[in-house]
């Protein structure tokens, strides 16, 4: 009896490794309502391999729709971990602002591993931004860009308002050329307008989309081959839902 403890301890052992490695967990695109198991698994190259850019965004679609619900997948986030330790297959990356309302794993519902997240305030563009989505789709093999802005961001409003201060004087200008992008019968012009704000949010999430195809031939080619998709987003701050600018 005693011999065959470390047997049987060895077997569970397999058994897990087993659950893990064919994704028997709840998977992360699973619906609404699925909080009841525990998810322990990662995406794997093979589950990235498989996933289409439209599955992604339906992916990060699915994980809003349960934040919103209250009904998040149960996460072994240790085990999470562990299983992405060894490499990481993420099927999608966002830019987003910094805006500490709008934590994109936890309003995607996201765990370790999913996405690779690059956080700006007002989710503006440079090089260095383009060099991080590329390394993401062609590298790393992500399906989806996802350029996800928020209402009220204190980005766009310092931006209107023509704040100048240090380095982010040289940031909010990038916003500048979504301020003009704004048709000119959208009045007031000021940050008091909230519907205004949020139009100047929405254009600049499309004036950043638009750079990402112009200025970045790799992720160009990548897109009108269907390798990867790029869609635009707005986070409700009030409501906690992300709007895709996909319909
Ligand atoms: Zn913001």
């Amino acid at each position: 009896m005693i011999s065959s403890l470390p047997r049987l301890a060895c077997f569970a052992g397999l058994i897990a490794a087993v659950l893990v490695n064919s994704g028997c967990q709840t998977s992360p695109s699973a619906g609404p309502g699925t909080g009841t198991s525990t998810r322990s698994s990662v995406p794997t190259k093979a589950s990235q391999a498989a996933m289409t850019p439209s599955q992604a965004l339906q992916a990060l679609r699915d994980g809003n729709a349960r934040f919103v619900a209250g009904k998040p997948i149960r996460r072994n986030l240790p085990a999470e971990v562990q299983a992405a330790a060894a490499g990481q297959y993420p099927f999608a990356v966002v830019l987003s602002c910094i805006d500490s309302r709008q934590p994109v794993e936890i309003v995607l519902d996201q765990g370790i591993g999913d996405l690779f997240s690059i956080r700006v305030a007002g989710n503006v563009l440079n090089d260095d931004i383009l060099g991080s989505l590329e390394f993401a789709c062609k590298v790393s093999g992500a399906k989806l860009i996802a350029v996800i802005g928020h209402s009220n961001c204190g980005a766009i409003k310092g931006a209107i308002n023509h704040a100048q201060l240090g380095n982010l004087t040289g940031l909010l200008d990038k916003i500048n050329p979504a301020i003009e992008a704004v048709p000119a019968n959208v009045q007031p012009r000021l940050t008091s307008n909230h519907a205004f704000v949020d139009q100047v949010s929405e254009a600049n999430v499309r004036l950043v989309m638009q750079e990402i195809r112009e200025r970045s031939p790799i992720l160009r080619g990548m897109l009108d081959n269907g390798d990867i998709s790029l869609v635009g987003g707005m986070y409700d701050l009030s409501t906690g839902k992300v709007q895709f600018y996909d319909r």
